[in-house]
Formats: C-alpha cells, structure tokens, sequence
C-alpha cells in the first residue's frame, strides 16, 4: 500500500479506480496484472509503432498500411514545427503525481497533442470532451508543459484524437484558464481520494465485471479476450510505459 503514495498516475490507473476500485487494487496493489495479447491490441500496437516510426524519419514495418496511410494523408508534416512521437511528461507538484505518454506532440507557436484511437468505435466528441484522458491529456501539458515550449499557456493547447478508420471524424479539443483550473481540482480530488481509500470496493455496476479480467475472480465466471471491451485494448498499448512508480 506504501508504494502507491509513489505512484505516477496515468490516465489508465484513473479510468480503472473510476471504472471500479477493486479491479484498481488488484491491478497496482496486488500486481494481479495480464497483458492482453489479441489481434486488436497487436495490430494497435503496430499501428502506434509506425507512427512513431514515421515522425522519427524510419522505415515502416509494411504492416497495416491503409491505417497508417489514412494517418499519414491527415497530418502532413510541416517544415518550421517540431514532432515530439511517443512524449512522456510527468509532473509532481508535491501532492499528486501524474504520467501521461502522448502519442504525438507538434510544437509551434501551438502546441497540438494529437492520440491514435485504434478501436472501432468511432470517436465520441461529446464523450472524449470530459473524458479523463482528454482532462490529463491537457491538465498535464498546462502544467509541465514548460520543458517542451517555455512560455505555454492553456489556451495554447489542443488535443485531437483521430483514428484511420474514420479518417473523417477526427475530434479536436482545445483548452482554457478555465477549464485547467476546472481539471486541476478534478485530477487532484481524483488523486487524494484513491490515495485516501482503504477499502478499494467493487463497483455496483456488475454490467462492468463481463468486460473484466477478474469476472472469475469475483464472481466465478469465465473471462475471454473476446469479451474485453475495446478501450482496454487501448489501455493496454498504453500501459507500456505509463505505468510507473
Ligand atoms: S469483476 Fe467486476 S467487481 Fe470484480 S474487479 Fe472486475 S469490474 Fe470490479
């Protein structure tokens, strides 16, 4: 339990405590953790490599290349703007710690993050806009910002979260005073209740617990990747190098 008040959180350590305390505890406090290996996160994770692949000026692997290409046509590179791929920021401000891994940042006289969705859900601009990826996304950007462009301000910051298979639809978010002040108190709430929590309760909502790799665990019912949802193979790409200590 110690080492959970030395916890970087990331939006995946966030999303599992709001999605269901128990399922949080057994993850980072028990270490209870699977890596999820199905087609979906292998070809999400391929997809993410490229990506970085082509903003670092490499070869691509040759895989998945409809998506990669549908990426590639979206976000031209421009001459004068920096690429930051795969940028991890953290910050502590004494009193919470947070991670975030951006898939990419582009620093300009703005700076654009800009995340790859590789589910197939289309994304949702009503529900990405409070979502709490979008709100660390940008919280930490505001706040730690400072090491990629000096004199950043909130409203300098976008996200925009795209993905090829809907090269259409992207979702761009842009940030204020407002809402980082708004984020601030949500996030640091968020932070000292889990780190403040001793129970660690499972959810009411048991809907949740078929998407879950702890159905058995809780409720003696098999588990199968077929039946987790999307967004945890997208947490899973995510984990690799968001969760720390
Ligand atoms: S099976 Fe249900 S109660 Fe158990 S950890 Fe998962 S979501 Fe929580």
């Amino acid at each position: 339990m110690e080492d959970i008040k030395r916890m970087y959180f990331s939006q995946t350590t966030l999303k599992t405590y709001l999605s269901c305390p128990y399922r949080f505890k057994n993850r980072y406090i028990d270490g209870l953790y699977w890596r999820f290996d199905s087609p979906s996160a292998k070809e999400g994770s391929e997809f993410h490599l490229d990506m970085r692949r082509h903003f670092l000026g490499l070869p691509l692997s040759g895989k998945n290349m409809d998506l990669v290409s549908a990426a590639i046509s979206f976000l031209p590179i421009e001459p004068g703007k920096e690429y930051l791929p795969e940028y991890t920021i953290r910050y502590n401000n004494g009193e919470m710690r947070l991670t975030v891994r951006y898939d990419l940042i582009i620093i300009g006289e703005t700076v654009e993050i800009y995340d790859w969705k590789a589910e197939a859900a289309r994304p949702n601009a009503e529900k990405l806009r409070d979502d709490i990826q979008t709100r660390l996304y940008l919280y930490t950007m505001a706040a730690a910002g400072k090491t990629i462009k000096e004199d950043i301000r909130p409203s300098d910051i976008s996200i925009t979260y795209f993905n090829p298979s809907y090269p259409s639809s992207p979702v761009r978010i842009d940030y204020d005073s407002y809402r980082f002040e708004k984020d601030e108190i949500k996030i640091s709430g968020l932070v000292s209740q889990i780190l403040k929590d001793t129970e660690f309760k499972p959810t009411d909502d048991r809907r949740k617990c078929a998407y879950c790799e702890y159905n058995r665990l809780c409720n003696g019912k098999p588990v199968s990747l077929d039946s987790i949802d999307d967004q945890d193979f997208e947490l899973s790409w995510d984990d690799i190098e968001e969760i720390s200590f």
